[in-house]
């Protein structure tokens, strides 16, 4: 038997750089945090970097495990790495006659521009000041204490009110800018600075440099739970377990003189993406004086007039590290008596137009592939790319009234109405409009459709409101639950900032971020036929993905927008939305008072027996009703079939429980009941009261709808069928190439979908034969939107041509959420609180999408072929998108202005999901 020993692995804290070689690499952003594997890169590339080391984030997460305090191995790791650099530079830490000074500065793994500490000329004390001074001049070397003294005793010491000093001895000396101030006036200050600390923390400030070193570093990975930094963290969905890296930096002084100075710029425009190098720089100043914006800064170019040859080498260096990092730079520099050193560089923030832009000109010229071009742009900024946005600048100084969900991207700006009837008529006198409703329903289409924009105290992602604005493409804020609405004043007030707003005031909506506020903001606006850029990226992942994208339009004007968007498809043609148009209200109404007796009429009739004169009063009034509306359909389908010739359109037969076609049971009761006051109320209403509370359902989401429906008054599933089968009919006479595919919603049961296809069926079959010769043509198919249906999907799948997923109702019915009230009740706390991880209805659950990857095994087990989308809202967001890929779907379809986002993201989710495979 043979024993082994365990050699314990050992863990290396801390990483070297300089002298043209590093410990670590770029690879190494994890371990080292993104400036500190900037500089050991740069340092192995031989770009000039003062020469330091960084302590590892394994190094910070030890500290907080430790409770705070340093691990010896650490502690003696770091002097090594001390003593190395001392040696290198031929300076010592603390040394009077020639001491060296560092910076200490954070930096972790995913960027945080200014949210953690970083502290400058440490190694300063009374003694080594002066060795400063014989190596620069008395007012440089006390200038570098007063700066340290100040910058250590609030960043390290938490002392405040040290700028109020120094501001104050400025003014007493009578200067306004620093490098108005002399030797003598700095020591002093310095001398004051240092008596301000003692005085806050009881001890003198510290003079040893150890304690010093020892003291920053600490500070630095405290800050890393600072107040700012979990902030951030929270807000960018930053993990908080990443920890920061401490960078140990040899000081280079942009403050030696004028043939000093320091500065940031980018390789090139982050606002437009235009290649030219694009920031500021100071001369004779340190770098917290262009942070601070002490002096004004003069932009980059100007170096090339100050300091010619310098220029070149940073524009030189600028380009190398563009073309190393295949991306545009961030960078910081410093440069000391002439010579130009490198502090920092990363991958530069930019705006959308930038990072279109950018990525285009980067596949053009060489530096990156189309795939990687088409990985880098986050959809977002697609989506910000086609809205209007709000003047950021006018946005900034607005009075903002309330926040509430951004439900559908974009800026609105118009006056308040508070009914669908005023918009419409405000517009009509050509006002714009922001139409505010507790929440809004089928009926107050007619004012969204006009309006700027949508606002509602109640509702979520999935609400009417944010479905159908997201559709027609209006900016939308739902679920503004601090939103208190009086219609009766026609007035809202907000119960947080208590700002208040009536009828005709000027609101601004902004759907991209879910804020309201007062007046009316300046806006940009945005073509999607202008952007050719982002056309082309478009393009390129239309190479890319799997998976289609297609729409969910109602309209032909929707499906024209859509497939200008690139839609190659119509993935949900809502049928009920066309009942609702103009005067077919009135024509719907009259048959859903007559429906269930006509009905129940007709199968007697059928099954031999005879009807009364009543009865067929009723049929005939029913029938007439539905054959009005079967001619209006038709011409619907024609438009939709005309504007998507040549392409899938899949209609979805009616949906809804009929009472929402009826006004509401209170509305009418209060009707009823006033006229009854007044000395009567008429049959009609009386009729329609009676026919409201026999259709009323305590869930009726649950209730008497979608396939339901069809099966309970079969003449919806049979002048639908008519209807899109002599639309397809028509069209094609007319020379068009119609492909209609025809889907049946909230199929639970396979033999639901079995006799609605029966139905279905006898009518395809009584319009072929009046045909004349003409192919008629059309696939069938159903919702998975029950998780029953998802589960039996092998059944169902014997009797569906396709599914499509409706994840709206079936993660409303996964979780036992109501999609209509959660998302204004619990929900957003429940996200606020951390018990879910996100909005459910915004983005596919896991669970959701598992009961979805069932069904789509079950189905391709009994029907290989089957073809697979999806058309719930989850359809139109990436991360949903993602899990669609990975599910294996064959499309998506959302509302026409998330196709251009799809598409992307759907090319992302492809490339992921290959990268996932091949690793
Ligand atoms: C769904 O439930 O996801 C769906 C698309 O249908 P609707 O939103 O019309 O219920
Ligand atoms: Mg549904």
């Amino acid at each position: 038997m043979s024993t082994t020993i365990e050699t314990p692995v050992r863990v290396k804290w801390v990483y070297f750089f300089g002298d043209g070689a590093a410990e670590g690499n770029a690879r190494m952003r994890d371990t080292l945090g993104g400036k500190g594997a900037g500089l050991a890169e740069m340092t192995n590339a031989g770009i000039p970097v003062p020469p330091g080391y960084t302590i590892t984030t394994a190094a910070c997460r030890q500290f907080y495990e430790a409770g705070g305090a340093l691990l010896d191995s650490i502690v003696s790791e770091e002097d090594d790495a001390l003593r190395r650099l001392e040696k290198m530079l031929g300076r010592r830490l603390g040394d009077p006659a020639n001491p060296l000074l560092v910076s200490v500065r954070s930096g972790s793994p995913l960027s945080m521009p200014g949210m953690m500490d970083t502290v400058l000329n440490l190694g300063l004390n009374d003694e080594t000041v002066a060795g400063l001074a014989r190596q620069s001049n008395e007012r440089f070397a006390w200038d570098a204490y007063r700066r340290f003294v100040q910058m250590f005793g609030r960043i390290v010491q938490n002392v405040e009110g040290l700028d109020v000093v120094f501001d104050a001895a400025k003014d007493k000396a009578g200067v306004k800018q620093d490098t108005e101030l002399n030797a003598e006036q700095l020591q002093a200050i310095t001398d004051q600075l240092k008596k301000h600390v003692q005085k806050h923390t009881e001890k003198p400030f510290p003079t040893d440099v150890v304690t010093q070193l020892e003291l920053a570093i600490k500070a630095v990975f405290s800050s890393w739970m600072g107040r700012r930094a979990v902030d951030y963290r929270n807000q960018f969905k930053i993990p908080h377990d990443l920890g920061t890296a401490v960078n140990v930096v040899t000081m280079v002084f942009g403050n030696m003189g004028d043939d000093s100075g320091t500065g940031v710029a980018f390789t090139r425009d982050p606002n437009t993406g235009e290649r030219v190098l694009y920031g500021e720089y100071l001369t004779n100043a340190q770098g917290e004086d262009v942070v601070a914006g002490i002096r004004t800064a003069p932009k980059i170019a100007q170096m090339a007039t100050d300091m010619p040859a310098v220029f070149d080498e940073f524009q030189r260096i600028g380009q190398q590290l563009e073309r190393h990092y295949r991306d545009v730079q961030d960078l910081e520099f410093t440069i000391e008596r002439g010579k130009l050193y490198m502090l920092q560089t990363r991958s530069a923030k930019r705006t959308a137009a930038a990072a279109v832009k950018i990525a285009v000109d980067m596949v053009a010229d060489g530096t990156i592939s189309e795939r990687e071009a088409v990985a880098r742009i986050e959809p977002a900024q697609v989506d910000q790319l086609l809205r209007a946005q709000f003047d950021p600048v006018a946005r900034k100084d607005a009075k903002r009234i309330a926040k509430g969900l951004n439900a559908s991207p974009g800026a609105a700006v118009g006056r308040a109405v508070f009914d669908a009837d005023d918009a419409v008529e405000w517009v009509g006198r050509g006002e714009k409009v922001v139409l505010v409703r507790i929440e809004t329903s089928p009926d107050d289409f007619h004012g969204m459709a006009v309006a700027q924009g949508i606002l509602t105290a109640r509702g979520g992602a999935t609400s009417h409101a944010a479905v159908v604005a997201r559709q027609i493409g209006k900016p939308c804020v739902a679920g503004c639950a601090e939103l208190l609405i009086d219609y009766g004043a026609k007035s809202a007030r907000s119960s947080d900032s208590g700002v208040a707003f009536k009828e005709g005031d000027w609101i601004s909506v902004d759907g991209t971020t879910g804020e309201v506020f007062l007046g009316a903001l300046p806006t940009v606006e945005a073509r999607f036929e202008d952007q050719t850029e982002l056309k082309t990226i478009l393009d390129w992942a239309d190479g890319i993905r799997r998976m289609g994208v297609w729409t969910n339009a109602d309209k032909p004007e929707e499906a024209a927008q859509a497939r200008s968007y690139g839609a190659q498809g119509i993935g949900l043609c809502r049928t009920e939305h066309m009942f609702r148009e103009g005067d077919r209200l009135e024509i719907v109404r009259g048959a859903i008072l007559v429906a269930n007796r006509a009905t129940r009429a007709k199968a007697r009739r059928a099954a031999g027996a005879e009807i009364s004169a009543d009865e067929q009063q009723d049929v005939a009034t029913f029938d007439a009703a539905m054959a009005k509306l079967e001619k209006l359909q038709q011409g619907d389908f024609e438009g939709i079939f005309k504007a998507m010739d040549g392409l899938p359109v899949v209609i979805r037969l009616i949906d809804p429980p009929l009472h929402e076609f009826l006004p509401n049971l209170e509305e009418q009761l209060v009707k009823v009941t006033r006229a009854e006051d007044a000395g009567g109320a008429s049959e009609a209403d009386t009729e329609l009261l009676a026919t409201i509370r026999s259709l009323h359902e305590q869930n009726p989401m649950l209730g008497l709808r979608g396939c339901r429906l069809g099966l309970m008054i079969p003449d919806f599933v049979k002048i639908q069928t008519r209807a899109i089968l002599n639309a397809e009919i028509a069209v094609k006479k007319a020379g068009g190439n119609p492909i209609a595919k025809i889907m049946i919603p909230l199929v639970g049961h396979v033999n639901e979908l079995a006799a609605t296809r029966a139905l279905l069926e006898a009518e395809a079959t009584a319009v072929r034969e009046a045909a004349g010769g003409i192919d008629v043509e059309y696939k069938f198919g159903t919702m998975i939107e029950v998780p029953r249906g998802a589960l039996t999907a092998d059944e169902i799948a014997r009797e569906a041509d396709f599914f499509s997923f409706g994840t709206n109702d079936l993660t409303q019915m996964t979780f036992g959420y109501s999609r209509d009230d959660a998302e204004g009740g619990f929900l957003l706390k429940y996200v606020e609180d951390k018990i879910l991880p996100y909005n459910p209805f915004q983005t596919l659950d896991d669970a959701v999408a598992g009961l979805m990857k069932i069904a789509v095994d079950k189905g391709r087990s009994t029907k290989p072929g089957i073809e697979l989308g999806i058309c719930g809202e989850h359809g139109g967001d990436p991360e949903s998108i993602h899990k669609c890929e990975r599910i294996g779907l064959d499309y998506v379809s959302c509302s026409p202005f998330r196709v251009p986002v799809a598409r992307l993201a759907a090319a992302q989710a492809a490339l992921a999901n290959a990268a996932e495979r091949d690793r």
